[in-house]
């Protein structure tokens, strides 16, 4: 067995790692399935070890490691850590399994403005990018988008855009209120940024169920190197925590390889998210756009986003986890690997095929020329290809079991 020794970024130290170390992480993936929750230094050394192996995290400080043999053993070493990644997903996806049997959730993600005052230096609809072909959908577009994607058997409707106020509370209201009206079996999700608690409270009462609102980072230290000074990670969180005493099943996430991220970035991520135990957690990769601050830095790995999702549900096991768009994006079975690592949720878009294109957050997203029914039909054949189904339900987050 070769050995690899690398610069632990938690404690600064050499380490070995071995045969000791394969048996360790074995031992923690049990650790996590059975109690849901690990120590800090406890993820640090899952994460450490496979992103040593794999050697293709974009995490930005964690080279410095160096081979002692050659590259057979060097192989052979991956190959093991490999096994180790397949022992994790048979375990996420026994949990999957328990709460959600084979079945796929989708939700109908309605892209209904990219506008916005916002100015995240990895987003390609920032304000500060002149290039944005900007565009904001109508009441009535909106709703011939949920009128086709409900005649496809989407029972969740996602309004997703830009933190664009020139849709004000009230148009808000009544949009969400116009959706429920029509179609009351259907949950009504938002993913419209920071608010203030009275306008959450408002949309909720206007019938939304849930609400998508990705910490991106739970470091402040690495919040600050994505994001202008105006936008801080304390009211990110205090809009999570907002949403969750008013009543919606919430979501969180974060990008998987972000510029700066460090493992240690990664571990205050799971504790953030076991702390405060969301409904749905969204994680893919980091990709850059061309018309940002990052538009030169690597993208995060499948990889990495897969170990994750594993890792995510062993710790919330009752979560809604979507195989994103992000993953599809940079591999073209990312949605399946998704799913075979513990995922449960695909968001195909219903948007309009007019307006797919300008809704880029990053460079060379998927399914932007097809119309609704085209990515249905070619999802449902994908995730029946790896013996999955996708049902028609609302697909509400299921209460947790007994061990
Ligand atoms: S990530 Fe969201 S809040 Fe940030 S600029 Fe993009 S759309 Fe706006």
């Amino acid at each position: 067995m070769g050995l690899k020794i690398y610069m632990n970024t938690i404690t600064g130290t050499n380490v070995k790692t071995d045969v000791n170390t394969l048996k360790r992480m074995k031992y923690l993936i049990d650790k996590l399935y059975e109690y849901h929750k690990l120590e800090a230094d406890e993820f640090a050394f899952l994460l450490e070890n496979h992103t040593a192996s794999t050697g293709v995290s974009s995490i930005a400080d964690k080279k410095n490691y160096t081979d002692d043999e050659n590259n057979t053993n060097d192989k052979n070493y991956t190959d093991e850590i490999e096994s180790i990644s397949q022992y994790l997903f048979e375990k996420s996806r026994s949990v999957a399994q328990k709460y959600y049997s084979n079945k796929i959730y989708i939700r109908g993600l309605i892209e209904f403005t990219n506008y916005c005052r916002n100015d995240c230096y990895y987003c390609g609809i920032r304000r500060s990018n002149k290039k944005a072909d900007r565009y904001r959908l109508s009441f009535d577009e909106i709703l011939s988008c949920c009128d086709k994607g409900y005649a496809l058997g989407f029972r969740t409707f996602v309004l997703q855009g830009g933190e664009d106020l020139s849709y004000s509370d009230d148009d808000m209201c009544h949009i969400i209120y116009a959706i429920k009206s029509k179609y009351p079996d259907c949950a009504v999700t938002l993913s419209i940024g920071e608010r203030s608690y009275e306008s959450y409270l408002k949309y909720y009462k206007a019938g939304a169920d849930r609400y998508l609102l990705r910490h991106e980072t739970a470091s402040p230290t690495h919040y600050r190197l994505l994001h202008p000074k105006n936008q801080t990670l304390a009211n990110r969180k205090q809009c999570l925590y907002n949403l969750k005493e008013i009543g919606y099943q919430v979501g969180t996430g974060f990008m998987v390889g972000s510029p700066y991220q460090t493992t240690r970035d990664i571990v205050e991520d799971l504790l953030f998210i076991k702390e405060f135990n969301p409904h749905m957690i969204g994680i893919g990769p980091f990709i850059p756009h061309k018309d940002t601050p990052f538009f030169n830095k690597p993208a995060g790995t499948l990889e990495l986003t897969l170990f994750l999702i594993g890792i995510l549900r062993l710790m919330v096991p009752n979560a809604l986890i979507p195989a994103t768009t992000a993953l599809a994006t940079i591999h073209p079975q990312g949605r399946e690997k998704g799913i075979l690592a513990g995922a449960n949720v695909v968001m195909p878009n219903l948007s309009p095929v007019h307006v797919r294109k300008k809704y880029t957050l990053y460079d060379n997203k998927i399914c932007t020329g097809e119309e609704a029914a085209e990515c249905r039909f070619c999802l449902q054949k994908r995730i029946e290809s790896i013996g999955y189904e996708i049902v028609v339900d609302r697909g509400d987050c299921k209460p947790i079991l007994p061990s």
